[in-house]
């Protein structure tokens, strides 16, 4: 099983801002965050400048510790989250969406609507017992998150260069030992 789709996009969305911090990092420029909102469909209050960048820039070690926190202190870091985030569960319909839950007002700052509707994602993660699916990548010396949204949880790497670099080791192991 997977999440419900705004679930899913949701943390994919979070797994690519906690994953920009590199190196090298992908998120240095208004440019950069500007990309990263057309390719999420982000809507609501989107400042584009340098000081919404340099909150969004900040808000990705809450992200990890979001998506990577152990399941038994899960809970808590997401409550916190909610509730220092001051959310407030809506239903709203905008293109090209039918009927869906936003966490907090669509003025909040951009990097307060991440934090916290990344948290409420989460929640769904915590309440299906499917933290496991968030882990960090295989490959040795990378620490990017990788959320797995395959049917059999068969997603290891954050990207198809650790797949690839995995592989070749892999490959040389069994070459040197016969
Ligand atoms: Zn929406
Ligand atoms: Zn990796």
């Amino acid at each position: 099983m997977s999440f419900d789709p705004d679930v899913n996009e949701c943390l994919t969305a979070a797994a690519w801002l906690v994953n920009s911090v590199g190196p090298p990092d992908r998120l240095q420029e208004v440019a950069d965050l500007e990309r990263f909102l057309d390719e999420h469909h982000y809507t609501g209050r989107l400042d584009r400048d340098r000081a919404e960048l340099e909150s969004v820039r900040a808000s990705r070690t809450e992200l990890r510790r979001l998506l990577t926190t152990e399941r038994d202190e899960a809970p808590e870091v997401i409550n916190t989250v909610l509730r220092t985030g001051g959310a407030v569960p809506q239903l709203v319909r905008h293109a090209p969406r039918g009927w869906h839950l936003h966490a907090v007002d669509a003025t909040e700052p951009l990097a307060t609507r991440l934090l916290v509707e990344t948290a409420l994602a989460m929640s769904a993660v915590v309440i299906s017992g499917e933290t496991s699916r968030i882990s960090t990548c295989a490959a040795s010396r990378c620490e990017n998150v990788v959320v797995d949204l395959t049917r059999n949880r068969t997603k290891r790497f954050c990207g198809v260069t650790c797949g690839n670099r995995a592989a070749a080791a892999a490959y040389r192991l069994r070459q040197s030992t016969g």
